[in-house]
C-alpha cells in the first residue's frame, strides 16, 4: 500500500517558532554596502532560524513525486533521470562563483563549456550555428519564429508570408508562439494512421507561409515518414522548416533534423539532455539554424579564435536578446557533462532503449486499451481509455498515483479521446514497467464508484478540476483577498 508524506505544513510566512537573531553588520567578515536606494526593509520570507526553514522545505519535498522517487512516465515530458555527477559539475567553485559580466579573460574555461556543448548540440541536430539562450522549450520556440520573422523582414515577405503551418497533433506551445510572435496559425488535421495528412498539407502549405512547423516523431511517437515530400513541398513555396526539438530521444544519433530538411531547430535540454524540470524550471532551449539564418541569432555569441573564447559578437541581423547574458548557465553544465558523459555510444545506446521501452509497454497495453495511429511508435506512445465501460483518463491517472505510480500525460494530444501518453524513457527498468503496465491493467477492471473520491493518499486529494481551470486562485495574495483571513485556516 503506497502512502505519500503528508504533512500540515503552513506556508513558511506563518511557520512557528524560534527567530533568527541579526548578526550586526560590524562583525560580518565580507561586509556589503548595499545602495541605499536598492534596500528593502524585509524580503518579505519571515525569519526562522535555519533548521525550521529547513524542515519546512524537506517536507514539502517529501510531498512530491520526481523522478528521484520513481518510474515518471510522463508522455512528452521525457521525465528521465538526472545523474547527480551533473550536480556535482554544477556545483564546482569555478562555476558557481562567476559572474557574467566578469573580464571573459577570466573564466575562459566557462566560455569554453558553452562553446563545446554548441558544438555539440550543432553536431546532433546538423545545424550549423546554435544559441544557448532561451531559457525552456517555448521560449525557444519564439526565438525561433522571431528569426523567421526577421528573415522575410530582410527579404521584404512579410507582408505576404503571414503564416505558420502547424499540425493538429502539435504541443500547444507551437501555436502560442506562433501567434506572439506575430503570426497567423494554420491548423492541419492528421490522417487515421496518425502522420500528417500529405493532402491537407500541400493545400496549405501557399506561398503565404513562412513556416511549417512540425515534432518529428509526432507526439503520438511516429515518425512522420514523408518528412522530405513535406520538407521539399514546403521549401518549393519559398517557406521555412521549423523543428519542435523538446524530445529528440527516439531519434538521436540516428538522424538529425537537418538530414529531414529543417532549418531551425530548438531543444528542451531539461528533457533529452537530463537537465532538472518541472514546476517551471529552470529549463533551456537551445535554438539551431542552418547557414543562412545565423546572421539573425539572439548576441552575444560565444567565439573562438584557436586560442582565446570571446564572449561579444553580435550577429550584424540579430533578433537582440531573448534572456539576460548566456541564458541558464547551471542548467548548461549539466546538459554538457550528460553529453560528455555519454559519448555519441552513450547517447545512441539511450535513443535505442528509449524506444525499446516505448514498444515493449505498447505492445503491453495494447493487450487491453486501444493504441491509435501506426504500430511501430518512437519513444513514446498514445493509448485511449474511450469506450463506456473504460474509466476516463483523468480517473485513470488519479488511480495510479494513488497507489504510487505516476501517471502518464493525460488529455494530450487533443486528436485522441481520453488519451493517456506513455513515455518510459531509458531509465526505466522492466519491473517499472511491468508495475505500471498491471496497474493500469486492474485500475479498468475497478467499478466506476472506486474512482469518485480518488486520490486519498496524497496531500492534494481530488480537486474540483471545474473550478480550478474557470476560478484559479494561483496566488497567496488572491487566495488571502477572497477569504479575508490568515492563509493557515484557508489550507
Ligand atoms: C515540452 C514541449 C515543449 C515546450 O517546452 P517548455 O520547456 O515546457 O516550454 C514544446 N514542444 C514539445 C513537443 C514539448 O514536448
Amino acid at each position: 500500500m503506497y502512502h505519500q508524506a503528508v504533512f500540515d505544513e503552513p506556508i513558511i510566512l506563518d511557520l512557528k517558532g524560534r527567530r533568527t537573531i541579526k548578526i550586526p553588520l560590524e562583525n560580518q567578515k565580507f561586509r556589503v554596502d548595499i545602495p541605499e536606494m536598492m534596500k528593502r526593509g524585509s524580503a518579505g520570507i519571515g525569519d526562522r532560524e535555519e533548521f525550521s526553514v529547513i524542515r519546512h522545505y524537506v517536507k514539502l519535498s517529501e510531498m512530491n513525486f520526481g523522478t528521484d522517487s520513481g518510474f515518471y512516465p510522463l508522455g512528452s515530458c521525457t521525465m528521465k533521470y538526472n545523474p547527480k555527477i551533473n550536480d556535482e559539475i554544477a556545483v564546482l567553485e569555478g562555476f558557481r562563483m562567476i559572474h557574467p559580466l566578469q573580464d571573459s579573460n577570466d573564466v575562459q574555461g566557462a566560455l569554453k563549456l558553452l562553446y563545446e556543448l554548441a558544438e555539440s548540440l550543432k553536431i546532433i541536430t546538423g545545424m550549423d550555428e546554435m544559441t544557448l539562450q532561451p531559457l525552456a522549450g517555448a521560449g525557444g520556440e519564439f526565438a525561433g519564429l522571431s528569426i523567421v520573422r526577421a528573415y522575410f523582414e530582410c527579404t521584404k515577405q512579410l507582408d505576404t508570408r503571414r503564416e505558420v503551418v502547424v499540425p493538429d497533433s502539435a504541443h500547444g506551445s507551437n501555436p502560442a508562439s506562433s501567434h506572439m510572435a506575430g503570426f497567423d496559425v494554420v491548423q492541419i488535421p492528421s490522417a487515421p494512421d496518425g502522420t500528417v495528412d500529405i493532402e491537407k498539407f500541400k493545400e496549405a502549405v501557399t506561398e503565404k507561409t513562412a513556416a511549417f512547423m512540425i515534432t518529428n516523431p509526432n507526439t503520438l511517437g511516429i515518425f512522420e515518414d514523408k518528412i522530405l515530400e513535406m520538407a521539399n513541398y514546403a521549401h518549393s513555396k519559398g517557406a521555412l522548416l521549423y523543428y519542435d526539438g523538446a524530445n529528440l530521444n527516439g531519434i538521436m544519433t540516428k538522424t538529425t533534423p537537418a538530414k529531414m530538411g529543417f532549418d531551425i531547430v530548438h531543444l528542451n535540454l531539461h528533457k533529452t539532455f537530463s537537465t532538472p524540470h518541472g514546476g517551471g524550471g529552470p529549463g533551456a532551449g537551445p535554438v539551431g539554424v542552418v547557414e543562412k539564418l545565423k546572421d539573425f541569432l539572439p548576441y552575444p555569441m560565444i567565439t573562438f579564435d584557436g586560442d582565446r573564447y570571446h564572449d561579444d559578437y553580435v550577429p550584424p541581423k540579430t533578433i537582440g536578446k531573448v534572456a539576460s547574458f548566456f541564458g541558464n548557465f547551471g542548467v548548461l553544465v549539466r546538459a554538457w557533462t550528460y553529453i560528455k558523459m555519454m559519448g555519441e555510444e552513450g547517447l545512441r545506446d539511450a535513443c535505442e532503449t528509449a524506444v525499446l521501452n516505448s514498444n515493449y509497454m505498447r505492445k503491453k497495453v495494447q493487450e487491453f486499451m486501444s493504441v491509435p495511429g501506426k504500430t511501430l511508435k518512437k519513444h513514446e506512445f498514445v493509448a485511449s481509455s474511450v469506450g463506456a465501460s473504460m474509466p476516463k483518463a483523468g480517473d485513470i491517472a488519479k488511480h495510479l498515483i494513488d497507489n504510487g505510480v505516476h501517471a502518464p500525460t493525460i488529455y494530450f494530444p487533443l486528436i485522441v479521446p481520453e488519451a493517456l501518453m506513455v513515455e518510459p524513457t531509458e531509465s526505466a527498468t522492466k519491473a517499472e514497467m511491468d508495475l505500471f503496465i498491471e496497474t493500469v491493467r486492474q485500475t479498468l477492471k475497478l467499478p466506476h464508484e472506486t474512482f469518485e473520491k480518488e486520490p486519498v493518499n496524497l496531500k492534494v486529494t481530488r480537486i474540483d478540476d471545474v473550478d480550478a481551470s474557470k476560478n484559479p486562485r494561483p496566488t497567496l495574495r488572491m487566495l488571502r483577498k477572497e477569504h479575508k483571513e490568515p492563509l493557515q485556516q484557508v489550507i
